[in-house]
């Protein structure tokens, strides 16, 4: 690893400062994408700057129709949040399946939704759920958020201050996890509300994305038999070793329908 700067600013406008006054600045929140990237020197930022003691980007608050979540909090604070469970329980057990311990006890839904990485659940929980990525300068739908395979529309400078998801009817998350990391080979958030009926899949493209096909199926029957027959085409889904992309087209299926069972 090279070395590097690191500042640890206690406010937004210390860290936007330090950002514009380094060289190749980088933030970091919980450091469990960052770090590793860095260890295997595929980045290497003259700056780190870390967004760990900024009680701004803290707390989670719940008002009957919407959750808005500080992009500072932890994946297990998000698990074992009271607030989160009353409303939207498919999330709080989502946050709970991410990687290991100490995976959640250290990284942040603000990291996981900034990296954007293809396999992690937290995309497939904002475009389900049809959250709001909230940043220092401006919202931004979950869809036009995650791009592509870690491509977002935030600007290097930019911080993601809040994520706010609405309250949905019902959801349910179901993911096959990679037994080594946790991470999804094929994960499906199904959700119905405000923001319609979504099926979100990551892990199992190079980005998340909705199945139309199994939405407009649970419009008109919302039950895992409506979703009899309807299967993703492989041919744009990942193909690696561990995991075909015919493998994860039918678990993609799979998962849908056992979202759906959760749903209740
Ligand atoms: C062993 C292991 C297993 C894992 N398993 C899973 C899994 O099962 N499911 C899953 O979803 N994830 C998994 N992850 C990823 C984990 O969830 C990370 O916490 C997450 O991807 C990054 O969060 P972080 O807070 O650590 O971000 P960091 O590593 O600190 O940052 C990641 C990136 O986001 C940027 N960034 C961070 N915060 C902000 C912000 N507020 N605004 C703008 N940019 C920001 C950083 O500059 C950096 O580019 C795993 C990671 C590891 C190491």
């Amino acid at each position: 690893m090279e070395n590097f700067e690191f500042h640890g600013p206690s406010t937004l406008d210390q860290a936007l400062a330090a950002m514009g006054a380094a060289e190749d600045g980088k933030f970091m929140a919980g450091g469990q994408s960052l770090l590793p990237v860095m260890k295997l020197e595929l980045a290497a930022p003259s700056d780190v700057i870390s967004l760990a003691g900024i009680e701004a980007l803290r707390g989670i608050e719940a008002d009957g129709t919407t959750v808005t979540i500080g992009s500072a909090v932890t994946h297990a604070e998000v698990h074992e949040s009271e607030a989160v469970r009353q409303a939207i329980p498919a999330l709080a057990d989502m946050a709970g399946g991410i990687g290991d311990p100490q995976v959640r006890n250290r990284g942040t839904i603000g990291g996981a939704v900034a990296h954007a990485d293809p396999a992690a659940d937290y995309p497939a929980a904002l475009v389900g759920l049809g959250a709001t990525v909230v940043t220092d300068r401006r919202e931004i739908s979950a869809e036009d958020f995650f791009q592509g395979m870690f491509d977002t529309p935030l600007e290097d400078d930019e911080i993601i201050t809040a994520v706010r998801f609405p309250v949905p009817e019902r959801a349910a998350y179901a993911k096959f996890a990679n037994q080594a990391s946790g991470y999804a080979i094929a994960g499906v958030m199904v959700a119905s509300g405000d923001a319609g009926i979504r099926v979100a899949v990551t892990g199992a493209g190079s980005c998340v994305f909705r199945v139309t096909a199994m939405e407009e199926a649970l419009a008109a029957d919302f039950s895992a038999a409506a979703l009899q027959g309807i299967a993703v085409d492989s041919g744009d889904l990942i193909s690696e070793p561990d995991a075909s992309a015919e493998y994860r087209a039918h678990l993609v299926s799979v998962m849908a329908r056992r979202a759906v069972e959760a749903c209740g």
